[in-house]
């Protein structure tokens, strides 16, 4: 392997894979190096990959089946307190139209088919036997040479490349050692995601949640189930299992020394969350920093001279309460990464003259614009009011609401006053409702 590389990519998740498809598509040489026994050994992920980019990828995914768990026609967001929860729930037979708005996938298993996919393409390419997908290898440092990304360095080993596609996720290591990121991450921009997938028989799981064939849900958790911490928990159904976990704002577990386990197991004890996953047997569980996606993380710049960063690494994710988007961002910001690989070898220039092209497809692309557009309603999703007081005021609200007494109902708007101002207040939250209003 003496050869210079088109491009190496440090990092086989979805950003990384999805470069590589690209590359490959197009007959370049490339080596993805991933740290992990292969794709997805180490990453962790709630589970639902949304948009319908994968079908662009690869074609008609959906008839392999391999690659993901169940497509959403279900979704719901839960407001909780102790013992009760309100939910908005939407459902809709439209969304079992292929391609779908969004995937459930269980990582180990997705990234390693997604991997199988570049191995296929490269297989189908004009350099068979130049390009490489190599597992179990730790890139330590980024080459550089006057200022520019040349290549990188594993052990004793060097490679070079015109191009380096850092997708190394959100632990920014090798961002911050080409000078793209000045440190880590502060605290308040990161979250710590804690998860365990409960198995069922597949029969009791379908039943449960009114599954019907490959159709899935995703349940998104606001209130009581983060025992005052700031963030949220989810339940997403996979063939036989339950994903469910909690997403815990690292600079809050910190000051309240709380333990994301602990939390979860309080979680998993709600009457609402019990029932749902009653029976089933916990087969894994593991933790893993998420971005909040707060704008303000980002790397001060995604590229340099022979060098571009795609992915998490790029502090590139989006959680609006609506659904955390990192997968798909992923997906998006490596192929146009790759795309700018493409352009740079056409040009024979891969100084940042040309890689700022990656910045510009970026802006013009959804992931830029909605992580602009949508930056407050993030930074609105992190006010302790969004987890202190207004899941309460709705779960106070639902039961006045549903109550049936045999005697003088009070008006709604009476009975929502008085949860507002059991839990709450009118001031606080018509500004959060302004807010709300204007972000989303
Ligand atoms: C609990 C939890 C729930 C989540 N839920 C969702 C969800 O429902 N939907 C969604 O879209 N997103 C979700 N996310 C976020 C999503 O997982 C990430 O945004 C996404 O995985 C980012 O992809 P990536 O390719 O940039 O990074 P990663 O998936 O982290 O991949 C980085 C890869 O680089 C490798 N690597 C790192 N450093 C090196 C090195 N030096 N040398 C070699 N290899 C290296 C790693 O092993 C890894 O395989 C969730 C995250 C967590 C933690």
């Amino acid at each position: 392997m003496d050869e210079k590389f088109d491009c190496i990519i440090v990092g086989g998740g979805i950003a990384g894979l999805s470069a590589a498809l690209t590359l490959a598509k197009n007959d370049m040489k490339f080596l993805l190096i991933e740290r992990g026994e292969y794709s997805g050994a180490k990453n962790v992920s709630g589970g639902v990959l949304w948009g319908s980019k994968l079908s662009e990828l690869v074609p008609n995914y959906w008839e392999e089946a391999e690659g993901f768990e169940r497509f959403i026609n279900h979704r719901r967001l839960t407001f909780m307190d102790q013992d009760s929860s309100f939910s908005i729930d939407f459902k809709s037979e439209s969304f079992n139209e292929t391609p779908y708005k969004g995937i459930v996938v269980l990582r180990a298993k997705f990234d390693n088919w997604l991997s199988g996919k570049v191995d296929e393409a490269i297989a189908e390419s004009k350099y068979p036997d130049e390009s490489f997908i190599a597992p179990n290898i730790l890139v330590e440092e980024v080459l550089m040479e006057n200022g520019a990304a040349v290549g990188i360095r594993a052990g004793e080993e060097k490679f070079y490349a015109d191009t380096i596609i850092i997708a190394e996720g959100v632990n920014n290591l090798l961002t911050r050692q080409v000078g793209l990121q000045d440190s880590y991450v502060p605290a308040d921009y990161v979250a710590t995601g804690v998860k365990e997938i409960i198995r069922f028989d597949q029969k009791v799981l379908e039943d449960r949640f009114q599954l019907d064939g490959l159709s899935g849900m995703s349940n998104e958790f606001i209130g009581w189930g983060t025992q005052g911490e700031e963030g949220g928990g989810f339940l997403y159904t996979n063939k036989d299992t339950l994903s469910v976990g909690l997403v815990l704002g690292m600079k809050d577990l910190r000051e309240k020394g709380k333990k994301p386990y602990d939390i979860l197991n309080e979680f998993k004890q709600h009457p609402t969350v019990r029932d749902m996953i009653k029976g089933g047997e916990v087969v894994e569980y593991s933790g893993h920093v998420v971005s909040t996606g707060d704008i303000r993380a980002m790397p001060k710049e995604i590229y340099a001279d022979g060098v571009m960063i795609a992915g998490e690494a790029a502090n590139l994710l989006m959680n609006s309460g609506k659904a955390i988007q990192g997968m798909d961002y992923a997906m998006e910001s490596g192929v146009l990464a790759a795309e700018t690989v493409i352009e740079a070898k056409e040009k024979k220039d891969f100084s940042k003259n040309t890689l700022k092209a990656y910045r510009h497809r970026l802006e013009d692309s959804y992931v830029l614009k909605d992580m602009k557009n949508f930056q407050n309603a993030v930074q609105l999703l992190h006010k302790p009011e969004m987890h202190e007081q207004v899941p309460y005021v709705v779960c106070d609200f639902g039961k006045q609401f549903f109550s049936v007494k045999n005697e003088p109902t009070p008006k709604t708007t009476k009975m929502l006053l008085k949860s507002v101002k059991k839990h709450s207040s009118l001031w606080t939250l018509l500004k959060i409702g302004i807010k709300g209003a204007r972000a989303l």
